[in-house]
């Protein structure tokens, strides 16, 4: 009979890495590192991403020295509850904290079905990849605080399994049917392509069978406009949605609220964004903020027209959500309705979306900064805002 070496107990005086950020060759390494079968990496991911556990105790064929191990040398799921806030139009914001107590946001947006109940709508899951951001963008939330850390690969998949026990309370799963959500934006707080290593493994990790066997067609990354690294992801294997924040139609008003404009102007990142659609096939995504007085002319509207047809792409018009501490607005909504017109008379594929979420602080980064506030300002350290 085989003698197995008994498991040493990791170091736990050093972070803990997460499961949630482990490949099923990194994981195999270890195991087999310290004593155990290669198919030992297979059931302890099939617990965590099919079964969906929430404890080491939950993964009831593996034995108690091996869990006590897997305990002492990895975090299960680096990202804990703090609140969820529920808006009236179905949209779902999770305020999650990290180990070192950072918090991000992950918002879940439903999108009613005819003739279903609302627990059975399309559900879009909207992913964080930074804590803040260093883009600099004027209007926005999540950047208002500056950059403090780019999240790991676990911490990002983590996002996901959060949705999931969120939604399903039942552990482990039983049924294995049931879908948990539709798609993933990576529109959440940070810029993604900044962070490009971890959040190709952790949607690697995602999109594996032996993960969450989540299909890349139905991921849409959105970068700012980071023009060397749209151009590496159109190298990956991966087939991934690619949507451009837009926000101006020319680089006068797009440099005006976006920084990254003055590095990669439109004449450069069009023509990266074209090539991108061109490798993969897929209809782009332009995200345009209507902001009152800033961009919301007829004038922006010809011009993104132009840009929208030559790309071959869709516009998604959002209506700013004002941000507290910033001055910009929303425009009334006859300009939005004529800013919409000159894109319906030129043919061109749009969304106005009607905003998910205005009532619980949906623009980005919003509800983790008034959280961040509430708790340096409370001495008895109390998380939920
Ligand atoms: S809009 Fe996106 S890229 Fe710009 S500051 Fe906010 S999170 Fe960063």
């Amino acid at each position: 009979m085989e003698q197995r070496r008994p498991l040493p107990i990791a170091d736990t005086s050093a972070e803990r890495p997460a499961l949630t950020g482990e490949t099923l060759e990194t994981l195999t390494a270890n195991l087999m590192a310290h004593g155990e079968p290669a198919f030992r990496a297979r059931q302890i991911l099939e617990w965590l991403y099919k079964k969906r556990v929430r404890s080491w105790d939950g993964m009831t064929n593996l034995s108690k020295p091996l869990r006590e191990w897997l305990a002492s040398a990895y975090t299960l799921i680096p990202a804990s509850l703090v609140s969820s806030n529920q808006a009236q139009d179905v949209t779902d914001k999770l305020l999650l904290e990290l180990s070192d107590r950072a918090l991000i946001e992950t918002v879940i947006i439903r999108a009613p079905q005819d003739g279903v109940g609302i627990n059975h709508s399309r559900k879009t899951i909207c992913i964080s990849t930074q804590v803040g951001c260093a883009m600099g963008c004027v209007f926005c939330a999540s950047g208002l605080d500056g950059f403090r850390r780019n999240l790991t690969a676990g911490e990002i998949v983590a996002q996901l399994l959060a949705v999931c026990h969120q939604e399903d309370p039942h552990s482990p799963r039983a049924d294995d049917e049931f879908a948990s959500f539709d798609n993933i934006v990576v529109m959440g707080m940070g810029e993604p392509l900044h962070n490009y290593d971890n959040l190709l493994r952790a949607l690697t990790i995602l999109n594996a069978e032996w993960g969450m066997g989540f299909g890349a067609r139905r991921v849409t990354i959105s970068t700012s406009g980071l023009v060397p690294q749209i151009q590496r992801l159109a190298q990956e294997k991966l087939g991934f949605r690619l949507a451009i924040s837009l926000h101006g139609a020319t680089d006068e008003v797009r440099g005006k609220i976006m920084p990254v404009n003055k590095r990669w102007p439109l004449g450069e990142l069009l023509p990266a964004a074209k090539a991108f659609a061109e490798t993969h096939g897929r209809m782009l995504t332009l995200e345009f903020i209507l902001i009152k007085d800033l961009n919301d002319s007829t004038d922006q509207a010809t011009r993104l027209a132009a840009i929208a047809k030559d790309l071959h792409a869709h516009v998604n018009l959002i209506p700013y959500n004002t941000v507290d501490g910033l001055a910009w607005q929303r425009p009334g909504e006859t300009r939005i309705e004529a800013f919409a017109e000159v894109l319906a008379q030129r043919s061109i594929s749009f969304t106005l979306r009607r905003e998910k979420g205005h009532d619980i602080n949906a623009a980005c980064g919003q509800l983790r900064l008034k959280a961040e506030r509430a708790r340096e300002g409370d001495s008895t350290d109390r998380l939920v805002p």
